[in-house]
């Protein structure tokens, strides 16, 4: 432990949520923990969100599906998408997650598996709208959607979704993929499967594009309070920074001041000389990250054991610090390591 400490403000989590549910209403909100929860922690952040009324969950990979479900209680749906082995099918079937499958091949083998297990596995068929990462190619999916109507017949599993996922970079480019995308829930009802669910938006598009929101949106981001990249501030949005990232003094020089964290708890070494961080006197340079420490613009009176806050609070955000260096908040938390205490 490096007496870095990550503060997570689960009072900030719980308005964000609230906030997210207003804007929108009438859509169910999917709270999105993968990469634990956006380095906040899955362990205190999934039953704050189940105390807030939150139904959805989507982990990335079955193992934090699993985590969650054991923290969510048997009635929230844990949506996992990630495409895996048999094995990890099978676990996820015990502990009755929703899967996401991008291609038939998936498809097949978790009808398998639930066969051999007596199960009926619930799935969401994933159309690839443009991103080309995982999904069911437009010119495949009727033949896809039909294997699966197959498979429901016989009992083994059952289509409650149809989902894909938008850059959310242009509109114009979302509204081309949101056209795929109404077509392929067309084809799924035509064959006669019985949605359930049908969701396509994250954080972006959910608050700026009511069309894009259907029945479920996937919201991770916007949850934890970090705004996107180049994008409408806190503010405007309705939500504020949940996590805050304070380190301690060790040492203090004439221009600079110690810190204790560096670029092995996870602060990207780039950031030197791009951006200020909070101290008890105001805004300072962030001078140098070095691999354990780093050196801070000094002020009057500078203390050993007085704290900067890099990130969170009166401070800069997680994304003012990604904007330095061409990247989004989520990036500057998820890095952080396991060396620096959470605390809630
Ligand atoms: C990460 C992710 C989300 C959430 O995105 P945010 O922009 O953080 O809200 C939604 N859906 C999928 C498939 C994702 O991978």
């Amino acid at each position: 432990m490096t007496g870095a400490v990550l503060h997570v403000d689960l009072d900030a989590f719980a308005a964000n949520l609230a906030a997210i549910e207003r804007r929108v209403a009438g859509a169910q909100t999917m709270l999105v923990i993968k990469d634990d929860a956006y380095g906040h922690g899955i362990t205190r952040i999934v039953p704050t969100a189940v105390g807030r009324g939150i139904h959805w969950f989507g982990a990335f990979d079955v193992r934090t599906a699993i985590a969650a479900r054991g923290l969510a209680g048997p009635d929230a749906r844990i949506f996992s998408w990630l495409t895996v082995g048999d094995d990890e099918i099978r676990a996820a079937l015990e502990a009755d997650i929703d899967l996401g499958v991008g291609d038939v091949d998936f498809l097949e083998r978790i009808a398998d598996v639930s066969r051999g297990m007596g199960a009926v596995a619930r799935v969401h068929l994933k159309i690839d709208t443009g991103l080309h990462r995982n999904g069911i190619r437009p010119e495949e999916w009727r033949a896809a959607v039909a294997r699966a109507r197959t498979h429901e017949q016989s009992g083994v599993i059952r289509v409650v979704g149809v989902w894909s996922h938008i850059a959310e970079a242009s509109d114009a480019e979302d509204d081309t993929a949101r056209e795929i995308f109404d077509g392929a829930v067309a084809v799924a009802r035509d064959l006669g499967c019985l949605l359930e669910v049908r969701h396509l938006a994250a954080s972006a598009a959910s608050f700026a594009r009511s069309e894009f929101r259907y029945d479920l949106v996937r919201v991770g981001a916007f949850a934890y309070g970090v705004r996107s990249a180049g994008g409408p501030a806190e503010n405007e949005l309705g939500i504020r920074p949940v996590a805050s990232l304070t380190a301690t003094v060790t040492s203090v020089g004439a221009d600079a001041v110690r810190v204790a964290l560096g670029s092995l708890d996870g602060l990207p070494s780039i950031l030197s000389g791009r951006v200020s961080v909070g101290t008890p006197t105001g805004h300072r340079p962030l001078l140098a990250v070095e691999s354990t420490q780093s050196s801070v613009g000094s002020w009057p009176e500078a203390l050993a054991g007085d704290e900067v806050t890099i990130f969170g609070g009166a401070a800069v955000s997680a994304t003012d610090l990604g904007e330095a260096i061409d990247t989004v908040g989520e990036e500057i938390l998820v890095r952080l390591t396991k060396n620096i205490a959470r605390s809630y």
